[in-house]
């Protein structure tokens, strides 16, 4: 059992503050899990001293490798580079900055060991963020739950570990906008949560901002449902059914009453306006299908073969 590797891919953009005890608190919960492994910085693009922090840190341990992008390309392409090389039997993904506890990877690696492909932290607290980001995030996560068609399990963030079978699926997936977290809910496979308190950031301050987080959230959405395309169409059957009742109403009026000319002016908007909806939910549809193709996916995942 203890000839499994593990790789541990950790992005970072300006984190001079935090780098030196964040890898001593997790080279030392790493080295107590009992398997070799290695661990994979891949700095995004970071101008300060991060780079010279890293070159120390690689020069005194061999285990530590380091990539470096030529500039800043995002958090989420980060995690893919490292992804893209590491040698891990399991890959984990943590943030540089402690605020998921390193300590609880060897939790994660012990459910992994048990059987499951992708072990996620799910956060049940999260200390010292503004009431801003934890609303924000609690309404985001429900929002995009309710928008994909694939079950993102809510309040998980990218700190997870995964079993090279889903490594080699991801390494698969070349789409530029990438989300991992609904990625990992397309792709199925066996999913275990474990339960983490979410801490303060050790030292520096948060390296998401507010555009940033907008540009992540937008791409989750974006990424995993063609549901905003539709919604033209649906929202023109809505107003069609409308101006139909309003016909009904009017004929009605008309034979009885008597109505302004102006009203069937407004119902014949009404329609044209719905009609015009319907079609643009239409072409959404297409559209979907579409960036479906281009994002080239795999068809299907195997995850087991016998007699093959
Ligand atoms: N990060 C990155 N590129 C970016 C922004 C952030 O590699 O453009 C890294 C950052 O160094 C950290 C992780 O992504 O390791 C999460 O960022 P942060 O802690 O600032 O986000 P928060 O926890 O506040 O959402
Ligand atoms: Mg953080």
């Amino acid at each position: 059992m203890k000839n499994k590797f593990l790789s541990l891919i950790v992005p970072v953009y300006y984190e001079q503050e935090v780098l030196e005890m964040s890898f001593a608190r997790m080279d030392a919960a790493m080295k107590d899990i009992g398997y070799p492994y290695e661990i994979i910085y891949v700095n995004d693009g970071s101008r300060d001293g991060t780079m010279d922090k890293l070159r120390q840190i690689a020069r005194d341990n061999p285990h530590v490798k380091v990539l470096s992008f030529s500039r800043n390309f995002g958090h989420q392409l980060a995690v893919t580079a490292g992804m893209d090389i590491a040698k891990g039997d399991a890959l984990i993904i943590i943030d540089v900055d402690l605020q998921d506890p390193p300590e609880v990877i060897a939790e994660m690696v012990k459910k992994w060991e048990d059987g499951g492909e992708i072990v996620y932290g799910k956060r049940v607290k999260r200390e010292g963020e503004t009431i801003f980001k934890k609303f924000t995030a609690f309404c985001y996560y429900r929002l995009l739950s309710a928008m994909s068609a694939y079950p993102i399990p809510l309040d998980t963030g990218d700190f997870r570990l995964i079993g090279r079978k889903v490594a080699d699926v991801f390494l698969s997936m070349r789409e530029r906008s990438r989300f991992l977290r609904g990625m990992s809910a397309w792709m199925g496979f066996e999913t275990v949560p474990v339960e983490y308190v979410r801490n303060e950031r050790a030292a520096g301050k948060t390296k998401y901002t507010l555009k940033k987080m907008l540009k992540l959230a937008f791409d989750g959405i974006t990424g995993f449902s063609s549901r905003p395309l539709t919604l033209a169409g649906w929202l023109g059957m809505f107003v069609i059914a409308l101006s139909m009742f309003g016909l009904l109403a009017l004929i009605i009026l008309a034979l009885t009453v008597g109505v302004r000319p102006w009203l069937w002016a407004l119902d014949a908007l009404l329609l044209l306006h719905g009609i015009t909806l319907v079609f643009l939910g239409i072409q959404g549809a297409y559209m979907g299908r579409m960036y479906d193709e281009l994002k080239g996916r795999p068809l299907y995942i195997v995850k087991e073969k016998i007699n093959i």
